[in-house]
């Protein structure tokens, strides 16, 4: 069995968003497995379509052994869990889940890119990142997480909050 850590970025800037923070970490850890790291929350401006709510961003590690497409699905249900609506582009949401890594796979289907394909231009995910996994390699760019954030363009400020 191969343990691999699957490393989600969650985002929220719709309804009670700390509250919607906590619900999302333990139905993960029902759904995926114990969460072993987790970042301080930091309050972001909204990232691509900027007219709306700020949103507050935490990421959290959990050792992993399904395949990158189960956990794929399985986050997809708790967003919906957690009254997340599919509406505008980057528009308002309750609940955000993505899959930043899955330990050093690379994988580009209709469905799943692994790494997420952003994570390299959002200020939003890096310092979380640089927070807690600030070595972890970017298994396409050769990187880690601090030269990513270096080298980032996006300049939106990204807040830690607790
Ligand atoms: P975004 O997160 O870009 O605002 P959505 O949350 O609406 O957009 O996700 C749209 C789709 O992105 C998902 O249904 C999923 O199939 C796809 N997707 C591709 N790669 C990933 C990834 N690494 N993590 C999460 N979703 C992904
Ligand atoms: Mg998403």
């Amino acid at each position: 069995m191969n343990v691999a850590p699957l490393i989600l970025l969650l985002g929220s800037n719709q309804g009670e968003s700390q509250v919607l923070l906590k619900n999302a970490r333990a139905l993960l850890e029902e759904a995926l497995g114990e969460i072993k790291i987790v970042s301080s929350i930091y309050r972001t401006k909204a990232w691509g379509k900027t007219n709306q709510p700020d949103f507050l961003n935490q990421v959290v590690v959990i050792p992993y052994t399904g395949h990158a497409v189960s956990a794929l699905d399985l986050v997809l249900e708790i967003e919906h869990k957690l009254g997340r609506t599919r509406t505008v582009k980057w528009g308002e949401r309750t609940m955000d889940i993505d899959i930043l890594y899955y330990g050093n796979q690379i994988c580009q289907t209709a469905r799943l890119t692994l790494p997420h394909p952003a994570l390299h231009i959002r200020r939003f995910a890096l310092v979380p990142l640089c927070e807690i996994l600030p070595d972890f390699i970017h298994p396409v760019f050769n990187k880690t997480q601090v030269q990513l954030l270096d080298e980032c363009p996006d300049h939106l400020e990204v807040i830690k909050l607790l």
